[in-house]
């Protein structure tokens, strides 16, 4: 697949200050069975933007005509080319695309975009190649149209976990330099005299002061399938307690190795609003199917893409793909940031966030989306 030849730039893969320290390997969890293709995104149908004079009486140029000027005549939708069970999102890019459909006088329009072979023109205006098809009378054709991202909802919800606070701590002016705002789903107890407590204390009043946003990813890391209520409850909402009661909130539980049962979202939610697992699959989320609560983040370690070629490749295609089909919410997380094998390398991090800002996309923390999606 030829993806983004265009940008890839020369970043250099420097070694961390932290060192490579592999510290509790989070698992990522079996990918569900497969069933039929499914829509993960859709996006409202508004009325065609085209004025009414100018609309060519063919339905084929008029259709034509929708797409090349990117008009809302076609309804946007992500797909899978490969048979995926909807909850579990995308194994691989390749999986991915977006088409759009229309009605136009009774008959079915569908248009597949080539995304993989968009080029840019210059820095924010990108030549894409589609397929139009008329899938009622089975005419096509292959042409090209100009599209230039804008400001608009499409985000990023970028989230790291653990307890790696010093490290953290270390290189958080990174997401100022690219105004960036993330969640830190940290992991221990802050009750007790110990340094560790008082380290985690003072981080979290960090993450907040500067604008940052916190979830909770319990005291000891367990898996909480494999215990008993009592102790799920010590390590979810009576742990996040004492951290209330010093003023520290959160927006989010994160799921130790991303595992979960359903019951737990439901008994985390009137404590924590959302919760979120972690999965080596691309999910994309829009603005009803984020009000669950409940959601999926793709781990972006560095085990995941040891090429860091395939790494920037992959991430700007699928902040690409997120931005053109429209409203959509790509979660992503990692953990220490370093070039141990469950972590991020900072200059990693820095071309997720210029990534980001250079395709318009927002960073959502997940306080974010609790206050504009989520109910409670
Ligand atoms: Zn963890």
């Amino acid at each position: 697949m030829k993806i983004f030849t265009w940008i890839i730039s020369a970043v250099l893969l420097v070694s961390c200050a932290t060192g490579a320290v592999l510290v509790e390997p989070e698992k990522v969890p079996v990918i569900t069975p497969e069933t039929p293709e499914t829509v993960i995104v859709i996006k409202p149908e508004a009325a065609p933007e085209i004025i009414p004079e100018i609309r060519p009486e063919d339905p084929f140029e008029y259709a034509l005509l929708g797409v090349k000027n990117n008009t809302a005549l076609f309804r946007k939708s992500i797909k899978n080319n490969a048979y995926i069970f909807p909850e579990s999102g995308f194994r691989s890019i390749d999986d991915i695309k977006v088409v759009g459909e229309a009605l136009i006088d009774e008959k079915e329009f569908r248009v597949t975009y080539n995304l993989a072979n968009a080029f840019s023109v210059d820095n924010n205006t990108f030549q894409i190649p589609f397929l139009l098809e008329n899938l009622t009378d089975n005419v096509s054709c292959n042409d090209e149209l100009v599209w230039s991202p804008a400001y608009d909802e499409v985000g990023l919800l970028l989230s790291f976990d653990d307890n790696y606070f010093d490290g953290w701590a270390r290189y958080i002016n990174i997401f100022d330099k690219h105004d960036a705002k993330v969640t830190f789903f940290v992991q221990g107890d802050i009750s007790g005299d110990s340094d560790d407590a008082a380290v985690m204390e003072i981080f979290c009043r960090i993450v907040l002061s500067r604008g940052h946003d916190l979830g909770y990813h319990t005291i000891n890391h367990p898996d909480l399938r494999s215990i008993s209520i009592d102790k799920f409850n010590s390590e979810t909402k009576e742990a996040a307690q004492v951290f209330f009661d010093a003023g520290i909130h959160f927006n989010a539980f994160g799921y130790p190795y991303g595992f979960s049962e359903d019951w737990m979202h439901e008994t985390l939610a009137p404590v924590f609003y959302m919760t979120r697992g972690y999965g080596s699959n691309t999910r994309y989320y829009n603005s009803q199917t984020i009000r669950n609560g409940y959601l999926v983040s793709k781990a972006i370690d560095n085990i995941m893409f040891p090429d860091n070629e395939k790494f920037e490749n992959d991430i700007r295609f699928i902040l690409f793909l997120a931005k053109f089909s429209g409203d959509c919410i790509v979660p992503f997380t990692s953990h220490e940031f370093s070039d141990a094998q469950w972590a991020i390398t900072p200059p990693r991090i820095e071309y997720l966030l210029k990534t980001t800002n250079d395709l318009k996309l927002k960073f959502y923390t997940y306080g974010d989306i609790r206050q504009k999606f989520i109910q409670q």
